[in-house]
Formats: C-alpha cells, structure tokens, sequence
C-alpha cells in the first residue's frame, strides 16, 4: 500500500520523499510507503478547505449528519480490515483495534446525531420589540493533528465534531499511523462530502507544522501528541489568534487504599498500565499504595503479571504487542535501563526478541522516591512504578505530584474516601475502582495542569471548540 493525499476531493501523490513502514510486531515485513508532502501540499489542502467552507458550513446540520452518519457504515463495514492494518502499523493488540475502530462507528453516528441539536440561546431584550439570541456558528477552516496511539478513534472524534459543526478540515494525521489514515480517508471518500470537504495531507510534523503554524489560513487547530509539540503549537496558535485545543501528556497514578478490593485494584492496574503496551495519554504509570496494603497487592501484582502474553499484535492472545517504531523502542529502552539501575522489578516477564519486533518485557518497579525520572516524566511504555503511602492524605498528595492531570483512578470501598479524592484529584478524568483511562464517547475528555489547553474533547464540549457564538439582535 503506497499513500496518497485527498486534497478537494482528488488523489494525488506528493513528491517530497518517501519513508517505508515496517511492522512493528515483524520487522521484516513492509506494510506500505507513505509519500511524503511538502507546504506547498499542505497549502493547497487549505485553500480546498476554504473554497468549500460555507457551503458545507450552510447545508443543514441534518444533511451535513447524513455524511456522517455514511462514514459510519462505510467504517463498520471496513472494520476489520482497518482494525488489521492500525495493527500492523503501529503494533496495537488486533483485539484491541477492534474496540477502537467501534468507538470510531460510535463516535460518527453520535455526532451525526448532533446536527439536530436545539442549541444556543434566547436571551430576553431589556427593550420592547427586540428578539435577542445566540446562535453557534462554524469557526471556518480546522486544521487536526492527531497522534499514532489512537490512529482511528483520536481522528474521529476530532474530525466528526469539527463536520457536523460545519467547518472544514485538513487533516495531517502522525507518521506512524499515516497509512491507517490513508485508509479512513478512502472510505470516506465514499460518503458523498463536497470535495474539499475533508482533506488529508501526509507529511512529517516537523515539516508540515512549520507551513502550517507560520503560513496556513486556518481559523482553528485541535492537536493531540506529547507536551512539547502541544505547547508550541498552543504558543504559534495564540500569536495569530487561532483558536486552539492542544490535549498532551499524561503521568496517571492509581490509588490503592488499604479497603480496596485489592483483586480488582490488581486487574485493573495491569490493564491500566500494559494495554497498548502503555502507550496511551491515560496510561498508568505511578501506583500508590497504602501501607497496611502494600505487600498483599505488590505480591498479587507480581504473580498476576507472569500471565501477561507479550506478542504479535496479530495474535488474538497478546495482552500487549510491541511498542510502536523504532524511536519508540529506543526512548522507552533509555528509561528501562534505568529502573534496572534504581529500582527493584517485580516479576521478570517474558517477551519475543527485540530482534523480531519492537518487543518490550512489561515492567513495574519499587524502591525509587516520589522525585525520581522514572516517577515525574512520561515514560508511553510498558513500565510502571510503585510507591508506598503512610494513610489517604500522602496518598492524594502524592498522586497530585506531577506536573500532569488526565487520568487518575481510586481503588476503595470507603464512600467517603472515593468522594474525597474525587474532589481532591487535580486530573481531568477521575476515576473510582475503574482503571485510570479515557471516558465514554458522549462525555467530556481532557486533562488539568500540563495536560491540556484546557478545553475539553468528546461529547458537547466538543461541539462548543468547534463553533463560535454569534449574538443576534433583531428591533421589530
Ligand atoms: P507528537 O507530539 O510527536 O506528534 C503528534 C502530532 O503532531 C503528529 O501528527 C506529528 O506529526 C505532529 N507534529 C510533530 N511535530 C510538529 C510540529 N513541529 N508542528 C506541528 N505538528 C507537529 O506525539 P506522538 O508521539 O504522536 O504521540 C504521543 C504523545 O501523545 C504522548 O505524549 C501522549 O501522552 C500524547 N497523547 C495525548 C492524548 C490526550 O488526549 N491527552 C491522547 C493520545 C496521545
């Protein structure tokens, strides 16, 4: 399979280079090669945009959630082939793209749905024969930056929000998940979308971010990827007054308190942690645990992790695959080495040869302070660590010790406790005996703190990023 942009509704090939990706979980296999777009390309996705903007921003919502709502079944129908080939291009577990690639249906005909929304306001004139209301309109032309973790549901919920609001997109999905969103831009291309509608344009970050922070003409930008890219982008967004949601990093911690239902707090840890081989924003990576509990959950954890299957993302059996690139392996391997160094591992698991794949053995360690590297700085991998707490208070302050806030989860049987934290956590997504993770489709998603821009993803909150208020007054 070799990429193409979708730009006005034509397939072109860009010429600005080529990379070849290989299967993470199979290293000697090529899935496909992505050709590699320039500004110039970008620029062009742009003005398509912008040509067709208000026709599609003036159809009614209901046919704009008609397009929508084909994309859905265009999706369903396609599923299993898109949920393989996410699989073997960025390693997730096939079984878990599966569930993915279902949020992604769930997500368009949600939003579908959303086009006949009663909304915005009537707000009462203080004078006679005056009707005063406020109205959500389109912001114009969007542009989404998406990462390769999420390669189907991220891109989805950004871009169905943004459509059926009646923007325009240009899409410039990652790197690692670019012949994913090749596919998803093919079937689109069936749902009947004015040309220009939705565009895709394939490139590096470094690249295409330059053309389109400094001298794209976009009215908003929704990103999702690390912290460093999302504050730059924020700070360029904010110096040409586009309106921007950044959603970045995460450093989720779980709690567990010594009336947990320590069996639950250990499945739900391990899932939390290891899924996706822990390369999700909402991934657990610190576990605190209450004194009078630590040793029966450190010593349930270490043998519950000897049952982790460690294989080809293909594999029904795999609990988790490989990470997703080389460059992956690389930044995840530098942080093994040093909890190998100054930590103690809790169980040794097995994985395939990192000569295979990019196969990482999942990890979780003890014994280093509440300051260390391994507790402060996103690792997005397989590794995990987990510190003691003296009773509830060191716990939440501990778990509020981070620069992050997306996802932070409480194992407790005490309502009292669970309602404590929930208040207490600065993190975005509070969670109570469930794993630390991303929420329901119709709710709202984003973090506190380094997190996020502070807007929020995913259900209304969506659709409020994606409009503008426009405040209408009629003397009659
Ligand atoms: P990344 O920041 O490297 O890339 C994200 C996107 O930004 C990609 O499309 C990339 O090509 C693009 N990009 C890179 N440099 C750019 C530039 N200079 N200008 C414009 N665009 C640029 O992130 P990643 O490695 O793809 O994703 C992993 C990160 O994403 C992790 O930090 C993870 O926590 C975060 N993440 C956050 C959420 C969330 O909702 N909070 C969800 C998933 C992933």
């Amino acid at each position: 399979m070799e990429t193409r942009n979708w730009i006005g509704g034509e397939w072109s090939t860009p010429n600005a280079g080529e990379v070849s990706v290989r299967n993470p979980s199979e290293l000697t296999e090529t899935v496909g090669t992505l050709k590699l777009s320039s500004g110039a390309e970008l620029l062009q996705a742009v003005d398509a945009a912008r040509r067709v903007w208000r026709i599609w921003g003036k159809m009614t919502g209901a046919a704009r959630g008609e397009c929508l709502y084909r994309m859905s079944l265009l999706l369903e129908r396609n599923s299993e082939d898109v949920a393989r080939l996410a699989s073997r291009e960025m390693g997730k577990p096939i079984v878990e793209m599966r569930g993915e690639v279902a949020r992604g249906v769930q997500l368009l005909r949600y939003y579908a749905a959303e086009g006949v929304r009663a909304i915005g306001d009537v707000i009462p004139s203080t004078q006679p024969n005056v009707m005063q209301y406020a109205k959500r309109v389109p912001l114009g032309v969007v542009a989404i930056v998406t990462p390769w973790n999420f390669p189907v549901a991220i891109p989805i919920w950004k871009l169905a929000p943004a459509l059926i609001c009646g923007n325009t997109v240009v899409w410039k999905p990652a790197e690692f998940a670019s012949l994913t969103a090749a596919k998803l831009a093919e079937l689109f291309s069936e749902a009947g979308l004015p040309p220009g509608t939705l565009n895709l344009v394939i490139g590096k970050g470094s690249v295409l971010g330059r053309t389109l922070l400094e001298e794209a003409s976009i009215d908003g930008l929704s990103f999702t990827g690390s912290t460093a890219t999302g504050m730059m982008i924020g700070a360029a967004c904010a110096a040409r007054n586009v309106k921007y949601q950044t959603e970045m990093g995460g450093k989720n911690a779980a709690v567990v308190l010594k009336d947990a239902n320590v069996t639950m707090a250990v499945n739900a840890v391990l899932s939390g942690a290891f899924r996706s081989a822990g390369q999700k924003c909402t991934a657990t990576s610190r576990i605190i645990v209450e004194k009078p509990v630590y040793d029966e959950f450190v010593q349930q954890l270490s043998t519950a992790m000897l049952q982790l299957q460690v294989r080809n993302a293909l594999d029904e059996r795999a609990y988790l695959g490989p990470v997703a690139s080389a460059e992956q392996f690389r930044t995840v391997m530098a942080y093994v080495e040093q909890a190998k160094a100054d930590g103690r591992t809790l169980a040794a698991v097995e994985a395939p040869d990192s000569e295979l794949g990019y196969y990482i053995a999942p990890r979780i360690i003890e014994g280093v302070d509440p300051e260390h590297a391994l507790v402060q700085e996103e690792v997005f991998g397989p590794l995990a660590v987990v510190l003691p707490a003296e009773d509830v208070d060191e716990a939440i302050e501990l778990a509020n010790r981070t620069v992050f806030g997306l996802s932070a989860s409480v194992f407790t049987t005490n309502l009292a406790n669970a309602f404590r934290f929930l208040d207490e956590m600065d993190a975005g997504l509070v969670r109570v005996n469930q794993e630390t993770a991303g929420v329901e489709y119709q709710a709202p998603f984003g973090g506190m703190k380094g997190s996020s821009s502070h807007t929020r993803e995913q259900g209304q909150s969506a659709l409020e990023f994606y409009s503008a208020v426009k405040t209408c007054s009629i003397q009659y």
